[in-house]
């Protein structure tokens, strides 16, 4: 994905417009207006979705699929409507290739665990970078451990970027799937997964994309990026948690093994045998988050009311301003600097820890992150054990981005 170029904050989106379809930004914290910058955590979510889960659980509550009576197939048409939603927002060719799962990490394990463990032999490799969240990590490396497969890693410059020829060199006839991070949480980097995938797809790899926070940033159409592994999380999407999603195309999810087996992923259960039920179904044992379906729909909707291009054209311009700003402060160094970043900017404060920095802001009612943000070793490549780290959203404001470097200049007063 390439950058939007930088715009005027007052283009298509009327952020103040936006900001009122989000009530908890209308919240105060420590006696101050919330200023909420850690949409890369959890987005909040708009009026639209709050109200969407609650009319599902006053008004349509049921047990989806199977059901003949009236609520059970509005339940279940609620849930299947938000599928289709998704697959369009996306651009799946088929719902059916939309399987909902708790989010990011589940789908990364799905994967894992029902398409590449019966793939894989002593001595395969699979490819992820060096700024990948956990649970583009770990669930790989259980694998590697249950089948003897190696786990490499593309390395990073200092500026957060991935190093594009050592990844070139690194695809091999042993590699067996790439994963690869589309934004990262940790330092913004924006990679190039389109070109990625292209390379893998040149030599039969299978590439996973983890978009769980591309998914809020941009628009995101699966086909064009031509990865083989689509994986989000509906809560950093404006939607509700414990529900997200895995694309795949069809006769991948075909050929893929069962992940949990239960109700709903079967078509016929005896003692001599059960048949699966096909995709999406084969992969959603038990009853799912139905709610949560509904709600991430409404999210869908949300979005495409605001319409993405709007929403990333006025990101790009306020993540070009809220850096501009933050770097105005003594001492602040910035941990991600790629030419391409989009929705966050982690930093550092000479001389005091990322928590200070947190615990103190907070009390000037600003909500950022600290810690290693799930990526402990893209954060350790920059020789560091945590950042503090501010991550914007659709209803973020140049105004909220003064508000933060006021406050850390208190910070720096109270350790000066
Ligand atoms: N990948 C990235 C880049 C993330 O930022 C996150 C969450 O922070 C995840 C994966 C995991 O998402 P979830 O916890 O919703 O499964």
């Amino acid at each position: 994905m390439n950058r939007p170029e930088p715009v005027s904050t007052d283009t298509a989106l009327d952020v103040e417009r936006v900001r009122t379809d989000f009530p908890i930004l209308q919240r105060e914290v420590h006696g101050k207006p919330l200023v909420y910058l850690d949409t890369a955590a959890s987005a909040q979510r708009p009026e639209a979705v709050v109200e969407a889960v609650a009319d599902f659980y006053r008004r349509h509550n049921a047990n989806i699929h199977r059901g003949v009576h009236t609520l059970s197939q509005e339940a279940t048409e609620a849930y299947e409507g938000a599928r289709a939603r998704l697959a369009s927002f996306i651009n799946a060719p088929s719902s059916a290739e939309l399987v909902f799962t708790r989010g990011t990490t589940e789908s990364i394990n799905l994967v894992a665990q029902a398409y590449l463990r019966p793939r894989l032999a002593p001595g395969d490799e699979i490819l992820v970078s060096r700024m990948e969240h956990h649970s583009n990590i770990v669930p790989w490396q259980i694998l590697c451990e249950q089948t003897g497969a190696v786990l490499r890693v593309i390395p990073i410059d200092d500026d957060g970027a991935l190093d594009m020829s050592a990844f070139h060199d690194q695809l091999n006839e042993r590699t067996r799937l790439v994963g690869i991070v589309m934004v990262s949480n940790a330092l913004g980097t924006v990679n190039p997964v389109r070109e990625m995938a292209a390379a893998a797809g040149s030599l039969d790899i299978p590439v996973l994309v983890d978009g769980a926070q591309a998914m809020p940033h941009q628009a995101v159409d699966v086909q064009s990026l031509g990865c083989t592994f689509f994986c989000f999380s509906g809560h950093k999407m404006y939607g509700p948690t414990g529900i997200g999603g895995l694309w795949a195309p069809m006769d991948v999810l075909q050929a893929m093994a069962p992940y949990q087996g239960g109700g709903e992923m079967i078509r016929k259960v005896t003692f001599e045998g059960t048949e699966y039920n096909d995709p999406p179904g084969k992969f959603e044992a038990g009853t799912p988050n139905i709610a949560g379906a509904v709600g991430l729909g409404a999210a869908v909707d949300y979005l495409e009311g605001l319409c993405m291009d709007h929403v990333a054209a006025y990101e790009a311009s306020l993540l070009d301003a809220g850096t501009a700003r933050l770097l105005d402060v003594k001492g602040l160094r910035i941990i991600g600097t790629a030419p391409h970043k989009a929705g966050v900017i982690s930093f550092t404060l000479d001389g005091i820890h990322p928590h200070d920095i947190g615990t103190i802001i907070d009390h000037h009612g600003v909500a950022i992150r600290t810690g290693h943000h799930c990526a402990m070793p893209a954060i350790a490549h920059f020789g560091l054990p945590a950042t503090a780290r501010a991550s914007l959203g659709l209803y973020n404001t140049v105004a909220e981005f003064d508000r933060l470097a006021e406050a850390l200049e208190h910070v720096r007063a109270m350790f000066a």
